[in-house]
């Protein structure tokens, strides 16, 4: 089983450049950062981005659709996983060779992973932290209307279930 953790991510959000020309957009695995030059081709409804990339010595070019999702406050573009999966982040294992969502990946979280008693729980609690740590950042948009979105409920409902 691959970690979620040992995965390069690539954020819709980075890829921000519509123009059509070839741009770079970084996925991200821990604390490094991988140069994918992309560019997006919209047609009508339709947009498709060109990722190419280097990955252990292989230029490798792949083609992702990218679906707009209509929303309150503006359209939000999502990938489109080649399971029909829509999702914003798509993951690339360290010996993978195409971007996928999680389903198709079969990823866990680190978090999962970690045994309660055998550790004491110390680092169980440790690994807990940095996970709430991390979600915390991805809040972007915490209240939609005066409510908290599912983001921020997710959130709190881990602070509760672990107790920090
Ligand atoms: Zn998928």
């Amino acid at each position: 089983m691959t970690k979620v953790e040992q995965c390069w991510k690539l954020n819709i959000s980075k890829l921000k450049d519509r123009d059509e020309l070839a741009h770079i957009a970084n996925a991200e695995c821990e604390d490094q950062e991988m140069a994918i030059a992309y560019n997006l081709n919209c047609s009508d409804d339709l947009m498709m981005a060109t990722i190419t990339f280097f990955l252990n010595g292989e230029v490798i070019r792949q083609i992702i659709d990218i679906e707009t999702a209509e929303l309150p406050l503006g359209d939000r573009p999502y990938f489109r996983c080649q399971c029909g999966n829509r999702c914003s982040v798509l993951y690339l294992k360290p010996d993978g060779s195409k971007f996928a969502c999680r389903d198709c990946n079969k990823l866990i979280y680190e978090v999962k992973t970690v045994n309660k008693k055998l550790m004491g729980g110390v680092l169980y609690q440790v690994n807990r932290i940095n996970k709430l740590i991390e979600k915390s950042d991805k809040i972007d948009r915490a209240f939609y209307n005066g409510k908290p979105t599912k983001k921020v409920k997710s959130f709190i409902r881990l602070r509760e279930k672990w107790g920090v």
